[in-house]
């Protein structure tokens, strides 16, 4: 079997790579990714073909796909704020691309399993939220990933390709990027408090998230292509529990040297309240899987930095 990972050189493509590797025997895999921020260290040590491109070209995506079975399209671009700068940009990597890529899939008859994003949800305040409740994007990122995976699912229908659009919630691990204004929670949490640094917090804090270890996503990710999952409809991929900004500060306390100090900063326009998955859905097509608990997963992920030398100063 040759699966190919497109944005595989990214966080959470290249831990997906590791585990596809590790996990379907015989498996082969190849990576499409043009390094915009995905990096070729998160490949060190997999054996893994690594093609370097565009999600946009056509010929370099029909290459990528010669032979493959399964597609895992994770290449994005995946920040709100560059896509609410360049939404044409946005567009072209995040909906065209998919669309080049689910027509090189479709004449090679490979399965499609996508990552949407729970920013298509927006405005919509249901906690937990179904796939069935409605979407409101508030950017043109969340836009992007609303489309695209229409067009995911509209090429199932159409030409019998099993698809499997996946609404990622929250996503954290080793590998996830700390170092730029809009990295996520954790790495920005955990990169902080490991340096002594106070941990910036927008607004009371009682804001909720609802997060899920990369390695959890991997092992799902990994078992859709082992069982060729297909699905008509959307799949939240959560961790299926919230916790408060604060509460995940007193969690960290428990994986850094020295209790962390909190600076309070003014909320963020835009910001979502509460977000919390329903995600029967997933467990209706993943029966058994098992979740990696936040304490463990912080503190892997808090183990990650150490190794990364964040000691230095930046
Ligand atoms: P990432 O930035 O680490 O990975 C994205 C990868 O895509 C990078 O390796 C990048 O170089 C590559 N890429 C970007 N544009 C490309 C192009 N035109 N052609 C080929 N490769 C390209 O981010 P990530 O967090 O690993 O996200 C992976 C996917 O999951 C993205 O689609 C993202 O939108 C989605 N997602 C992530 C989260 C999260 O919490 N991290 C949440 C929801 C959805």
């Amino acid at each position: 079997m040759l699966v190919l990972v497109t944005g595989g050189a990214g966080f959470i493509g290249s831990t997906v790579v590791d585990r596809l590797l590790r996990e379907l025997p015989g498996a082969s895999v190849r990576v499409l990714d043009d390094l915009s921020t995905g990096r070729r260290a998160n490949l060190a040590g997999a054996d893994a073909e690594l093609i370097v491109g565009s999600v946009t070209d056509r010929g370099t995506v029909a290459s990528a796909m010669a032979g493959v079975d399964a597609v895992l399209h994770l290449a994005a671009i995946g920040s709100v704020p560059l896509s609410i700068d360049d939404p044409v940009r946005c567009h072209a990597v995040n909906v065209t691309g998919t669309v080049e890529v689910l027509q090189a899939a479709r004449e090679a008859g490979a399965q499609v399993v996508f990552a949407s994003s729970s920013a298509v949800y927006g405005t919509n305040p249901a906690t937990p939220i179904s796939e069935d409740e409605w979407t409101a994007p508030l950017s043109p990122y969340a836009a992007s990933k609303l489309a695209a995976e229409a067009y995911v699912l509209a090429y199932g229908r159409s030409y019998g390709l099993p698809t499997l659009a996946f609404r990622f919630f929250n996503v954290y691990g080793p590998r996830q990027a700390a170092d730029h204004p809009y990295a996520a929670v954790i790495p920005k949490f955990t990169d902080a408090g490991l340096r002594g640094r106070p941990l910036p917090i927008h607004g009371d804090g009682q804001q909720t998230r609802d997060f899920v270890h990369v390695d959890t996503v991997a092992r799902i990710l990994c078992r859709a292509v082992a069982e060729r999952t297909g699905h008509p409809a959307p799949v939240n991929l959560a961790g299926g529990a919230s916790i408060s900004m604060l509460a995940l500060v007193d969690q960290l306390s428990a994986v850094l040297p020295e209790p962390p100090r909190v600076r309070h900063e003014p909320p963020r326009a835009g910001d979502v309240r509460h977000s919390l998955a329903d995600v029967r859905r997933l467990r209706e097509l993943f029966p058994g899987v098992t979740q990696v608990p936040l304490a463990d997963g912080l503190a892997r992920t808090a183990d990650w930095f150490r190794s990364q030398c964040v000691g230095a100063p930046r």
